[in-house]
């Protein structure tokens, strides 16, 4: 059940931040959607796709190791436009409170110079597409913008429909 509807964003005048994307209820239990948006939409280059790639080692391993968040790390994936990172968590918190996990999250990664966890043909479908020099510098930006210009309220906009009448969903 949606507890908030997912609503369209407008994609034209989006800064980097965080977002809260959705909020759903499964058997009891609240799961919330961020949006870890870390390039403003069709306005900056989007995030290289092994560069993309490499944050998502470093930082999911960051987090399902985390003590104090392992537990309520449900999901952490790069979005399709490659423009940052979906983080589905068990229970509702501010965007604040993501904020400083995210702050730590990257941080980590931009401190990163080990091998790039979990780069064997036998646990990732494209090991040697990763790129640790531009994730570390993508880390350093996102922090940055977290750090002066922080986002959390998505401008909204009406909920497409394709061709046949669908409404238009991207996650
Ligand atoms: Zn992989």
């Amino acid at each position: 059940m949606d507890l908030i509807p997912s609503f369209a964003v407008d994609h034209t005048n989006l800064q980097p931040g965080i977002y809260v994307s959705r909020t759903d209820e499964a058997n009891g239990a609240t799961l919330t959607t961020y949006d870890i948006r870390m390039t403003a939409p069709n306005q900056e280059p989007a995030i290289q796709v092994a560069a993309m790639h490499t944050i998502e080692h470093v930082v999911a391993t960051y987090l399902r190791n985390h003590e104090e968040w392992k537990e309520r790390i449900i999901y952490w994936g790069p979005m399709g436009c490659m423009t940052g990172s979906y983080l589905i968590v068990k229970g509702g918190y501010p965007c604040e409170v993501i904020r400083d996990l995210m702050l730590e999250a990257f941080a980590y990664l931009r401190d990163y110079n080990d091998e790039v966890p979990g780069t064997t043909p036998s646990t990732c479908g494209n090991y040697l597409m990763h790129d640790l020099p531009m994730a570390k510098y993508e880390a350093s930006r996102y922090i940055q913008r977290l750090s002066t210009a922080f986002c959390c309220e998505y401008p909204k906009a009406e909920r497409p429909t394709d061709l046949h009448g669908k409404t238009f969903f991207d996650a």
